[in-house]
């Protein structure tokens, strides 16, 4: 190949980009191979670059224009859509318009009309612009991209843009033919987007997976790549809008299938308002797959998505609609950056002349001619005149009609142009005449990948012969690593069995005569299809409390069938520690399994240690079958016995409060029902999560089943703060005399309300713990004392005590038992039922008021009594008002409310205010008053030192010294040499003493009356 040949090999494989339609029942509706061709072009480092390259411009263009971006979307609705404001989109100015070839490869090109055709166009642009039956998603939008089927053609006259060639090319085999199309017919893709419309593409599309004993082979609808072509099986408008989106640079929505969305503009689909995508499942429009969960990583979403299901470039949606603007950018940037914007300025849409005259020819007649054939052109144009014939460039004949005998073995080029006498408008029609000796040598297998072998696993490979014009097949097949070809038979098709796994190559020479043709080579890989059992453990339940019940699955990831009869041993250790025990019987295969598939079974297992917790399971251990692997043939669980756990395990609380209970599993076999026990205050007796009202401590007893009664049992343990008694006030009384009465304020705390056994309190005359008292008495509170808001008050009548102090204790012996005994005492003070005298001696004036005062000790008097109660303001106070003018002895008597008594005396002298006091007259007749004449003096006088009476006759009646003033026996009492005396004056003559010491005289005059 020359420099140019290869560019323009490269330039084919670009533009050959795949989807199609295949009859097959399990076709996905827009299944495309689009995905498969890339990774074939890519394995041609131009093409690898070429794709970065190109990529990497679209992101930089997307990139520059989301800077000049607007906001296109209502905000709210674009919240809606979980779209962040700030990203959003550019308006789009003016529409696109992209100039088609539609070249119908068909047997019989003419059953596609050129109406359905056009009808397709309409499709795709309605698809395109977001309208018609496409209009109701909101999620699409307008891409501003509209095509046109071709009015120039590429030699610059007149086309309707439809080409058709009679191919077996019709029906494709992407694996081998995929480059076929191009050379059948192709205008430059620089200025025209090629569509292949084929009746069917043979291949599959990958994965091609099996399942349960049956292969998932899906088959083409499409395939396409940018900037190449587009090859379809149908003009269904969802599916040429899919593989024009591939052609235009987009991607499949769930491209990588990772959930990648580090760079939106990097990862997936590299668009980033399509959500990140794994999925190629179908599902409901109205109930859209959510397949990741990145979608807030980068990019404009706020939220996690649903995966955009309705959108062109996922598969199997039932309703798809949609481009988004993201993909309409992309579309927009390919078609900036591709070929240096060629598509984007070409003006093939344009008619080149304003006349009624399409040129057409076909060659039905001898579609694939042989060397040597005289090949006659059928000249279908209309509207023209006048007609020009060109073979390869050359004009040959300028008739209506047309034959060329073809020569060699070579690809000729007939051109047709027509037009009117004037040739003011040229129509052109170009052909590709291929002449050879008339063999073709194609095949295609009916599987793309096996798993088979001698014996085991047959699966047979039918190579479908599509061979043109040969008589004689020759097959040939290589060993399994692709090398020794050997001769595999010389019918028409090939029906193979590949007996060995490996890498095959298949190839076919079709001859007729001397001609001679030579197929393309299949690569076929044919797996190990060998059975391959593995083990693994749903579920181990306790059963019945002596035996376990298994749930366990066994997986074939193998091909071959694994039958019934197949052994599963169960052990009592992990293999591989000593002395494994085998229990019961072992488990047999009921049924088959088949390649890629699984089974999940029960079984019962007696178990001979009660609560055995470990089990091991050993598929195929008599090691009877052939796998493809041996170790993943156990498998190991334990600490699944049932077991349950009781919350609190061990708590205290105070009594009367009530405490949640629970019961829950401690391993993974679930309750399925409980009992409590003791039941007393329980809200309920078989709930998981009782509430108890606790008065006591108490050992409460869960016993749970399993499902399959097993039994275990669990404890709570739950205690109560003890009792706190405590003294809290007290008050004491004198109790007649000899007694007291004490009444003490008893509380009960940490939440009690009675007492539960008798509990004695005790009176002491001094606090017993720190030596010698005497006990004055005690009482005892029993279980039906009423305690209110916790507290009662305890009344007791004691011994009097003989000390100034009362000690009173409760529940010295500490029965019920408390922590705290600080409060369970109590010292008081006594002070006894007193009344004082304070003073008890008063002098007063006479006739004077003054209080005197009686001071009340301990308790409070209740009655009091001054005796005698003469001269007192008040006799029941304890500080009346005395006016006397003698001297007096009171006694004072009181008593408490408890008749307990006490008395003292208040004694009174009276005084002159002044020295002396002297009357002048008195009247001595022993009546008992003013019998005397004494001296009355105040306090200040000391002594009388001389007090002497004279007559008239100066006889001294009376002589006294040294007496004490106001004492009447100190003076006289009106006799004289033992009669009374006269009546008459007599005149006294009187010395005092002053307490200073100072004496002083008084004379005076009394007269004596009778
Ligand atoms: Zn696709």
């Amino acid at each position: 190949m020359n420099k140019k040949k290869v560019l323009l090999f490269i330039f084919l494989l670009l533009s050959i980009i795949l989807v199609a339609q295949s009859n097959k029942n399990n076709i996905q509706p827009n299944a495309c191979g689009a995905d498969n061709l890339i990774q074939i072009l890519r394995k041609n480092p131009a093409f690898s670059a070429n794709e970065q390259k190109i990529n990497a411009q679209i992101r930089l263009y997307n990139l520059s224009l989301q800077s000049a971006r607007t906001i296109k979307y209502g905000r709210a609705n674009a919240k809606k859509n979980g779209i962040d404001k700030s990203s959003s989109v550019s308006p789009i100015t003016g529409i696109i318009f992209i100039p088609v070839v539609v070249h119908i490869i068909n047997s019989n090109p003419e059953s596609v009309t050129n109406q359905m055709v056009i009808d397709g166009i309409k499709e795709l642009n309605d698809a395109f612009s977001h309208q018609g039956t496409y209009s109701v998603d909101p999620l699409g939008v307008n891409t501003g991209i509209q095509f046109c089927l071709a009015n120039t053609a590429p030699d610059g006259s007149l086309t309707n843009g439809i080409d058709r060639v009679n191919s077996y090319y019709e029906n494709i085999d992407v694996d081998l033919e995929s480059g076929a199309l191009a050379t059948l017919t192709q205008w430059d893709p620089k200025f025209y987007a090629n569509i292949w419309l084929v009746s069917s593409i043979k291949g599959e599309i990958p994965p091609t997976v099996f399942e349960c004993g049956i292969w998932q082979r899906v088959g083409y609808g499409g395939y396409a790549s940018a900037g190449g072509g587009l090859v379809v099986s149908s003009l269904s408008g969802p599916l040429v809008a899919h593989e024009m989106g591939h052609y235009l640079s987009l991607l499949h929505t769930f491209q990588g299938q990772n959930c990648a969305n580090a760079d939106c503009t990097l990862d997936g689909d590299l668009v980033c308002d399509t959500p990140p995508d794994r999925s190629t499942k179908s599902s409901p429009c109205n109930s859209p797959e959510n397949s990741c969960n990145t979608d807030t990583i980068s990019g404009p979403f706020t939220k996690d998505m649903p995966d955009n299901i309705s959108n062109f470039m996922d598969y199997g949606s039932p309703c798809p609609t949609v481009f988004t603007q993201g993909q309409s950018d992309r579309m927009h940037a390919f078609l900036t950056v591709f070929s240096g914007g060629s598509l984007l300025n070409s003006d093939r849409c344009n008619s080149p002349c304003n006349g009624a005259i399409m040129a057409k020819f076909n060659w039905y007649s001898n579609s694939h001619p042989v060397v040597g054939d005289v090949v006659n052109f059928n000249n279908t144009s209309t509207g023209a005149s006048n007609y020009e014939w060109y073979v390869n460039g050359v004009l040959a004949a300028t008739t209506q009609a047309f034959s060329y005998k073809v020569t060699t073995t070579a690809t000729y080029v007939i051109k047709l142009l027509a037009f009117n006498a004037s040739r003011t408008c040229v129509s052109s029609y170009t052909g590709n005449v291929m002449a050879d000796c008339g063999v073709l040598a194609r095949f295609s297998p009916d599987k793309r990948l096996i798993a088979s072998a001698s014996v085991i696993y047959k699966d047979p490979v039918l190579f479908q012969n599509t061979s043109y014009g040969a008589t004689n097949y020759q097959w040939f097949v290589s060993d399994n690593t692709g090398a020794n070809f050997s001769n595999a038979g010389t019918t028409k098709d090939l029906l193979y069995n590949f007996l060995l796994p490996g890498i095959y190559k298949i190839k076919l020479t079709a001859t007729k005569g001397a001609c001679v043709s030579n197929s393309g080579t299949y690569t076929l890989t044919v797996l190990d299809p060998k059975q391959d059992g593995s083990i693994s453990i749903f579920e181990v339940r306790c059963y019945n409390n002596d035996s376990i019940r298994v749930v366990f699955g066994i997986n074939n990831n193998g091909y071959d069938t694994i039958h019934a009869g197949a052994v599963v041993g169960f052990y009592d250790k992990f293999p591989g520690l000593p002395n494994p025990q085998k229990l019961n019987n072992s488990f047999v295969l009921p049924t088959d399994i088949l390649g890629k598939c699984s089974a999940t079974f029960t079984q019962i297992i007696g178990v001979s240690k009660p609560k055995q917790d470990s089990l091991t399971l050993v598929f195929d251990e008599n090691n009877l079958l052939d796998e493809l692997s041996e170790t993943n043939n156990t498998a190991f669980i334990q600490k699944f016995q049932f077991k349950i756990i009781a919350t609190p395990n061990d708590t205290t609380v105070y009594t009367n409060s009530t405490l949640s209970l629970l019961v829950q599993k401690k391993s993974d076999d679930p309750i399925s029902s409980v009992i409590w026990s003791p039941t007393t205050g329980l809200s309920c007796t078989t709930c998981v999560n009782p509430i108890l009202s606790v008065t006591d401590t108490v050992l409460m007893k869960a016993t749970a089943k399993n499902a399959f009664n097993c039994t275990d049992s669990a404890t709570a343990y739950i205690k109560v703060f003890p009792i706190d008694i405590g003294l809290d006030s007290s008050g004491i009384d004198c109790f007649k005399n000899d007694s007291l009465l004490v009444n003490v304020k008893v509380c009960l705390k940490n939440g009690y309300t009675k007492l539960k056994n008798k509990v004695e309190i005790e009176y002491y005359d001094n606090d017993i713990t720190l030596g010698a008292a005497n006990k004055l008495g005690s009482v005892f509170l029993d279980p039906s004392t009423v305690f209110t808001n916790g507290c009662m008050v305890s009344p007791a009548i004691v011994k009097m005590t003989q000390t100034p102090n009362v000690s009173i204790f409760i529940n010295r012996p500490l029965i019920p038992f408390e922590l705290q005994t600080a409060n369970n005492a109590l010292h008081k003070k006594y002070i006894p039922f007193k009344l004082i005298a304070q003073p008890a001696d008063y002098d007063a004036f006479r006739g004077e008021g003054f209080s005197v005062n009686i001071v009340n000790q301990g308790d409070t008097y209740k009655n009091l009594l001054w005796t005698p109660s003469e001269a007192l303001s008040c006799n029941n106070c304890l500080s009346p008002v005395v006016t006397t003018n003698v001297n007096r002895e009171y006694k004072i008597t009181g008593s408490n409310k408890f008749f307990c008594t006490d008395s003292t005396f208040v004694h009174v002298k009276t005084y002159y205010r002044s020295h002396l006091a002297l009357p002048n007259v008195f009247s001595p007749n022993r009546d008992g008053v003013n019998d005397y004449f004494y001296v009355i003096a105040g306090k200040e006088v000391a002594t009388v030192k001389e007090f002497q009476i004279f007559n008239r006759w100066g006889e001294r009646v009376f002589n006294n010294k040294n007496t004490k003033p106001n004492e009447y026996l100190g003076g006289w009492d009106g006799f004289y040499k033992g009669r009374l005396a006269d009546n008459g004056t007599y005149v006294y003559y009187i010395i005092i003493t002053l307490l200073n010491g100072t004496t002083e005289e008084v004379k005076g005059n009394i007269t004596l009356f009778r």
